[in-house]
């Protein structure tokens, strides 16, 4: 195992399937904080546990709906940063394939160009129709911050297009995932704790198919000890996107 940025780069120069998976840590840079970092944590203001549920939108639909407006905010005030570029970047290189899967629900992998992003925990950009399953760009439904949203297909109430706790992932991009991941001769996991499942479990289907695993994050995780190379440097994306342009 090394430590090293010139090792991802030839790994990423002789791999033909890419398949990334992101998680908080890339937005950090953004100046949207991790639920893991104290008082101003994106999580910090609630209880996620007791807020975040569907029993929890059942009761108070407006409560829920403030907390994921207030993020929607949050990320439309900042922009995407040298890890979601570098990451746009990386799919316009001729791979026979790229996947990008994200834990993070806050959009910036599209806003720097990133498409086709597997987002497994949802968006706080869409809601989604329960009765008749139509999802919703929150832009294309004119919302104001007054009145709940809803469907202007059935008029049922919409709720926020978000994985809470206790809900099931979208079960079709969580099988994307796991195909992409399953076929990747390179697996990037970065800036991710790998410790929520089934998110956590992907790398290793890349393992198990005798590809290799990358691991760019600052801090030890469950993944580390099975990773080809470890990058720890916090400024890994500029050095990244420095050798791409040369
Ligand atoms: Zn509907």
């Amino acid at each position: 195992m090394t430590d090293d940025l010139d090792a991802v780069v030839e790994l990423l120069d002789s791999a033909n399937h890419v398949a990334v998976m992101t998680g908080a840590g890339v937005s950090k840079a953004s100046g949207i904080p991790t639920f893991r970092d104290g008082p101003d944590a994106w999580w910090g203001q609630v209880n996620p546990l007791k807020l975040l549920t569907q029993a929890s939108f059942d009761r108070d639909p407006g409560a829920v709906w403030g907390w994921h407006l207030h993020k929607r905010r949050l990320s439309l005030s900042k922009g995407p940063n040298a890890a979601h570029e570098v990451l746009a970047a990386l799919e316009r290189r001729p791979y026979a394939s790229f996947t990008l899967v994200t834990q993070n629900i806050d959009g910036l992998h599209a806003r720097a160009g990133s498409s086709g992003v597997l987002e497994l925990h949802g968006s706080v950009h869409r809601a989604r129709c329960e009765r008749c399953g139509h999802l919703y760009e929150l832009d294309d439904l004119g919302q104001d911050d007054e009145a709940l949203p809803r469907c202007p297909a059935c008029g049922e109430v919409l709720r926020p297009d978000v994985v809470w706790f206790g809900d099931d992932l979208d079960a079709r991009v969580l099988s994307s995932s796991q195909r992409a991941f399953a076929e990747a001769d390179l697996a990037l996991v970065i800036g991710t704790s790998a410790q929520v499942y089934p998110a956590a479990s992907l790398p290793t289907l890349t393992l198990r198919g005798g590809g290799q695993l990358v691991e760019i994050n600052p801090e030890d995780t469950p993944l580390s000890r099975f990773a080809d190379v470890r990058v720890t440097d916090a400024a890994w994306a500029d050095g990244l996107l420095d050798s791409l342009e040369n």
